[in-house]
């Protein structure tokens, strides 16, 4: 079994043909996806989708780089309240935008998506972009550890790592890990414990070699899968497994809507 642990269907440049991006991904031997919301706008569209779908899970939080409506906590664990409402998130730090800016917005955000967490009795879904400390201390302030849940599109060092893994947190492996440039990446990732690791397209974002430039598809996280299983020198066949069953424990509500 593969699982793409976190993708956007509906941030296709054709939202028409996520459909298509199901079917070729699904051919393709990917049987479970968990499609990532950024905005509270676009919920009734991403449940609508897994009813249609059932081997697609949703989410439900703003992106911290979001600028539309800025749910509290209630308001966050009241949508969750679906069946195909897997995670909080993707919430998260992203201090892309430059180092002189004022992110305390963005972590009031963060703090109130693991507050949310909690009242609804779901893991969270972290993105974190040049904010490896804040992200950390932020977690272990606010007990994420009671939480769990995922560092997605993981890219930070194996110090770094090793502080998420305490929490208890699953770390995600993206597209980015094939990329030229990645060598200290593939370095850490080498020595990551299997248990403990997802594998995500980020779709449309972030495809992987040999397609980069190109609009990611859920199917390419075939890739990702190949390229850990050179640096863990394990069968893809294992690192798929593995990831599929990591997905399940970190995401239950996803297994129980997928296993029964
Ligand atoms: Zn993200
Ligand atoms: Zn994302």
């Amino acid at each position: 079994m593969i699982v793409d642990s976190h993708c956007h269907f509906h941030l296709l440049e054709r939202p028409e043909s996520a459909d298509a991006a199901l079917q070729e991904a699904k051919a393709a031997g990917v049987g479970y996806f968990l499609n990532v919301a950024v905005g509270v706008e676009e919920h009734a569209r991403l449940t609508a989708f897994s009813e249609r779908h059932k081997e697609v899970f949703t989410s439900i939080g703003v992106h911290p780089c979001g600028t539309g409506e800025d749910p509290s906590p209630e308001q966050l664990a009241a949508l969750a309240d679906h069946p195909g409402v897997v995670a909080i998130g993707e919430t998260g730090l992203d201090y892309g935008a430059g180092s002189e800016l004022d992110y305390g917005w963005q972590q009031a955000r963060f703090r109130r998506h693991i507050e949310a967490a909690r009242q609804a009795g779901l893991p969270i879904i972290v993105h974190s972009r040049l904010a490896p400390a804040d992200t950390l201390s932020i977690l272990q302030e606010e007990h994420a550890e009671e939480v769990g849940g995922v560092i997605h599109c993981f890219v930070e060092d194996a110090e770094t790592a090793r502080g998420f893994l305490d929490l208890g947190f699953y770390l995600s492996i993206s597209g980015i890990v094939t990329f030229a440039n990645a060598k200290a990446l593939r370095q850490t990732v080498s020595e990551l414990p299997l248990d403990r690791l997802l594998v995500e397209t980020d779709c449309p974002y972030l495809a992987p070699v040999p397609h980069r430039g190109q609009e990611n598809r859920p199917g390419w996280v075939l890739e990702v899968i190949e390229c850990i299983a050179e640096l863990q020198q394990l069968p893809a066949a294992q690192i798929a497994e593995k990831t599929a069953e990591n997905f399940f424990a970190c995401f239950p509500r996803a297994a129980r809507g997928a296993l029964g």
